[in-house]
């Protein structure tokens, strides 16, 4: 796979760190815990959406576009990044936020990550729940084309055969990382949601016949589902980047156990994660993604599914900033 036939702009410095969790890995009495830092990809915070934003705003200039649409959750992490890249590159920004979450909280609505896009200067539209967002998406960017702008259109989370050479160049990373340090991997695990995560790393991975599984932990859709629209990425993927043979099904694998009452929706788990972190490993998770990933990591572990002396590394896909969208939720936690 050579990614560099691709165009690219550079917005963080790789690699993105790879540490051992010791405390963690002390407290639970399993594998040995790794996480690979992608909450440090710099751009107003970090998080996993600047690795695809390199390749989609690559492909926006090369076009000659000069304004991003996008859409997510009112709380979306991917909004952010995409808001901030657009104005570290003088391009501008045009988000649709959709109610995904029924709620009256003031900070969901007004904190964390849409606070950011205000702070961005994000043209924001809401829209009700249940509407097909990309679709309306598209609707946006093609009546501004038409009004003159020149447009790009980026689907939620970033998540299509572009966005995705983020992860499949993450792979390649985090194999180089793993070599120089001697260190091997017997799985890797991260939060799944709009897939193009999980699907570039398995292409990335798979294509260089690693030998190493991905486990995604679901935020939002069953199992069935998730692996499913995973699985389709990962192959419109290879395709796209040429690796041969595709990827096989069965390199697909979700666990969508831990994503309780539904997306964004918090659970005990995720809070006991989020503290777990904070304060073993003065890491900051966030509620919607990488909690309750890391609570679903946690859990496997306490049965038993991970072998002592094992090394799992947990990608931080980011998302800290929505801590603050959630604020009453943690408090309530810490008076328990
Ligand atoms: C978007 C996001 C994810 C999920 O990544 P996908 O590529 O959408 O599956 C995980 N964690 C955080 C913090 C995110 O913002």
């Amino acid at each position: 796979m050579h990614l560099a036939r691709f165009p690219r702009v550079r917005l963080f410095p790789a690699p993105t760190p790879l540490e051992k969790l010791t405390n963690l890995t002390r407290h639970l009495g399993g594998p040995d815990i790794w996480i690979k830092r992608d909450d440090c990809t710099v751009v107003a915070t970090g998080g996993n959406k600047v690795r695809k934003l390199e390749w989609l705003v690559g492909e926006a200039q090369a076009q000659g576009a000069t304004h991003l649409v996008t859409q997510g959750a009112v709380q979306s992490n991917h909004v952010r990044q995409t808001a901030a890249v657009a104005r570290r590159l003088g391009m501008k920004c045009t988000a649709l936020l959709e109610h995904r979450i029924e709620t009256n909280d003031r900070d969901y609505l007004n904190s964390g990550n849409v606070l950011l896009d205000r702070l961005f200067d994000c043209a924001i539209e809401y829209r009700p729940s249940g509407l097909d967002m990309n679709a309306e998406a598209e609707a946006k960017g093609t009546a501004m084309s038409s009004a003159g702008e020149k447009t790009y259109v980026i689907p939620g989370g970033g998540s299509n055969r572009v966005g995705a050479l983020g992860y499949v160049s993450c792979a390649q990373e985090l194999l180089q990382q793993a070599d120089e340090m001697g260190l091997q991997i017997g799985r890797v695990v991260t939060a799944t949601g709009s897939a193009g995560t999980q699907a570039g790393l398995v292409v990335g991975l798979e294509g260089s016949n690693a030998g190493i599984p991905v486990l995604g932990i679901g935020v939002r859709a069953p199992k069935d589902r998730q692996e499913t629209n995973v699985h389709r990425l990962a192959e419109e993927t290879a395709d796209y980047v040429g690796a041969r043979g595709g990827v096989s099904r069965a390199a697909v694998v979700a666990n969508c156990d831990y994503v309780g009452p539904g997306y964004g929706q918090p659970t005990p788990g995720m809070t006991e994660a989020v503290l777990m972190l904070a304060r073993l490993e003065g890491v900051l998770l966030d509620p919607v993604y990488s909690g309750k990933a890391m609570a679903g990591l946690i859990d496997l572990i306490r049965k038993g599914e991970f072998r002592r002396g094992e090394t799992v590394v947990f990608l931080h896909t980011g998302g800290a900033v929505g801590l603050f969208g959630y604020a009453g939720v943690f408090e309530q936690a810490m008076t328990h």
